[in-house]
């Protein structure tokens, strides 16, 4: 089968049909205006590439200003659910490529028509899709795989499209619009029916990727306080917990908010929620760096500290209490005194199990409600003795 400019030009217009309808299925699940305007750009291209096919019988204007355009505004569009994905604002400046185009309308025929005409497009989409590519820069040193391999068809577009317009622009390339004809219009179809299917590809898959990441992070989050669950205290401790060593022993601080039910009953469960709240955001605002915090469940919260000794527990551990007691007694008047418990443990050992922390540091912690509360109780780092024998720190 001979790929002539009219068959690849119907390909490319199955092609961009088929890409509009993937993105816009994506869409109808995903929610995402990046899908629309990528989804709304592939039709664009599928409608601009059976238009093109007029041009064979003469018309100039539908068959060939206004099919190229619409390749443009394809393009600006990609730009757009980029920018959207990426949060970034485009400056207005980007009509220019409106303007530059209407003015095409008013090129004088001549021989050199076609090679002015088909520079002229090619650098702006160039220019339109580079400026894409560069917007998915990795943010904080990291691009996630979707946009990375976005970034990479978009760039390559882009480059192509530059070198594209540098050749019809040379005095010696030949382009005649009109009638398909010049290398640089069929190896344009081709690589523009490969381009398609890539974008395509790669646009879901970065919103997709995207999708997975959040509902992983709401899958780790406590939504109440926005610190990690119990299941994510459970995926992430391991690591942490292998930091241990005689040198930088690490340390588990189970936290219980004293009377609390004294807070819902007589403030109302919102009033409750509010405190909880407070202690997540003391809790957070004190976290040194590489720690974790999570809260288990009901007033339970769990802080996980490596490189620590005794003392830096015990400090930690009095500043959290002295100042969530003062926030309570400001916030709500109750019978009881509204505190904090704390049981703690430390451990040099790199193999220990975060369940077997859990259960000394819950051990410590009930020792500690029940020599009347506010108050740590610590297990020492040696031979971590009965529960009987921890010291009141
Ligand atoms: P203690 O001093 O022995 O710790 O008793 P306490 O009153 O603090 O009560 P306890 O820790 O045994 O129970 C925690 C209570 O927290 C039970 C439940 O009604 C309440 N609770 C659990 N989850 C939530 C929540 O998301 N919001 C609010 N407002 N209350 C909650
Ligand atoms: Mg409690």
């Amino acid at each position: 089968m001979v790929l002539d400019p009219f068959t690849l030009l119907v390909l490319t217009a199955a092609m961009a049909a088929a890409s509009a309808l993937c993105l816009a299925a994506e869409w109808s699940s995903v929610r995402e205006r990046s899908l629309l305007l990528w989804s709304a750009g592939f039709s664009i291209i599928a409608v601009g590439s059976v238009l093109a096919l007029l041009r064979s019988s003469g018309h100039v204007l539908l068959g060939i200003w206004f099919p190229n355009g619409l390749l443009i505004v394809a393009h600006w569009l990609f730009l757009a659910g980029v920018a959207g994905f990426t949060r970034a604002r485009l400056p207005r400046a980007w009509w220019l490529v409106a303007v530059v185009w209407l003015a095409m309308l008013f090129l004088p025929d001549g021989p050199w028509w076609s090679k002015v005409m088909l520079g002229t497009q090619s650098l702006l989409i160039a220019v339109i899709t580079l400026r894409a590519g560069l917007l998915l820069r990795p943010q904080g040193g990291v691009l996630s795989l979707g946009a990375a391999q976005l970034r990479f068809v978009l760039l390559a577009h882009g480059l192509f499209y530059l070198a594209k317009a540098g050749s019809t622009l040379m005095p010696e390339a030949f382009v005649n619009l009109a009638g398909f004809r010049g290398a640089v219009i069929l190896v344009s179809l081709v690589e523009g029916a490969m381009a398609i299917m890539l974008l395509a590809i790669s646009m879901t898959g970065t919103e997709r990727h995207r999708r997975e990441e959040r509902i992983a992070e709401i899958a780790a989050r406590d939504p109440l306080t926005g610190l990690d669950n119990r299941r994510a205290l459970y995926l992430r401790a391991p690591a942490l917990l292998a930091q241990a060593s005689p040198a930088r022993p690490c340390a588990l601080l189970l936290i219980d908010i004293d009377h609390f039910k004294q807070v819902n009953d007589l403030h109302g469960h919102d009033a409750g929620d509010r405190l909880l709240m407070a202690l997540s955001d003391l809790i957070r605002g004190a976290l040194p760096d590489g720690a974790l915090a999570a809260r288990l469940g009901g007033d339970e919260f769990v802080i996980l500290l490596r490189g620590v000794s005794d003392t830096t527990v015990q400090a930690l551990s009095q500043e959290l209490r002295e100042t969530f007691a003062e926030q309570a007694r400001a916030m709500f008047v109750t019978p009881e005194p509204v505190s904090l418990s704390i049981g703690a443990t430390l451990s040099e050992q790199p193999d220990a199990e975060l369940s077997h922390w859990l259960k000394q540091a819950d051990e410590a912690l009930y020792a500690s409600k029940r020599k009347g509360r506010d108050r740590m109780e610590l297990v020492p780092l040696r031979d971590h003795p009965p529960i009987e024998n921890l010291a009141k720190l």
